[in-house]
C-alpha cells in the first residue's frame, strides 16, 4: 500500500503542475513556476546524482560495469538513459526526425 501511495502522489503532483502550466492563467503559472520549478530541478538533479559518469564517461548505473574486467579498454557505447531522458525533455527533443513532412 505504501508503494502505491508513493507512486500515485508523485504522479498526481506532476499532473497538477502540468495542468496549471498548460491551462492556468499567467498569474497561476507564475506562482507555480516560482514554487514548483525549484522542486522539479531538485528532483531531476537527485535522479542524475545516481548516474554521474566516471572518468571515461561511463554511467556506473546504466553500463555493464560488472563485465568491465572482460574488456577494460572498452569505451562506453551508449549514453546514460537518465541523462538521455533529461536531455530529450529539457531540450524538447524526440526520436522523431525533425525534417518529416507535415
Ligand atoms: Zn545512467
Amino acid at each position: 500500500m505504501f508503494l502505491r501511495e508513493l507512486y500515485e502522489s508523485v504522479r498526481q503532483r506532476l499532473d497538477a503542475v502540468a495542468r496549471v502550466v498548460s491551462a492556468g492563467d499567467d498569474r497561476a503559472v507564475t506562482a507555480v513556476a516560482r514554487s514548483e520549478v525549484p522542486h522539479l530541478i531538485d528532483a531531476v538533479r537527485t535522479l542524475m546524482a545516481g548516474h554521474e559518469p566516471n572518468e571515461i564517461g561511463e554511467c556506473p548505473a546504466c553500463s555493464r560495469t560488472l563485465r568491465r574486467w572482460t574488456k577494460p579498454w572498452r569505451r562506453p557505447t551508449s549514453p546514460c538513459t537518465v541523462y538521455l531522458a533529461a536531455r530529450r525533455a529539457l531540450f524538447d527533443e524526440t526520436d522523431e526526425p525533425r525534417h518529416a513532412l507535415h
